[in-house]
């Protein structure tokens, strides 16, 4: 195997390491009106959280994530990052590859 055909299986190694991923951010609302600048009468502290994410269609949507699931959330949203990144890096890989192969 040559040397960027490693490379290449290491950066998709990588990509599979962090597959559970998401696009978009969590914001918090209020739990009883479900907004994020509350206008109940009485305030209370109880937070609700949801990501919110644009589709294929550049559509806004967004998902409610349970407390109890807001660290995965977030972990998926870092995943984001990290896949992003690799895909850059299999870019410039590739773009390397594309040129010393003139033959
Ligand atoms: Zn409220």
């Amino acid at each position: 195997m040559d040397n960027s055909s490693r490379k290449r299986n290491a950066l998709l190694k990588k990509l599979n390491q962090y597959s559970e991923f998401v696009r978009g951010s969590i914001n918090s609302v209020c739990a009883t009106c479900n907004r994020a600048g509350c206008i109940c009468k009485k305030k209370s502290s109880k937070m609700a959280y949801r990501l919110t994410y644009k589709d294929s269609r550049q559509k806004t949507r967004i998902v409610y994530v349970p407390r109890s699931k807001l660290l995965k959330m977030r972990k998926m949203i870092a995943n984001y990052v990290k896949v992003r990144k690799i895909l850059e890096q299999l870019v410039e890989l590739n773009i390397v590859e594309f040129k010393q192969d003139q033959s």
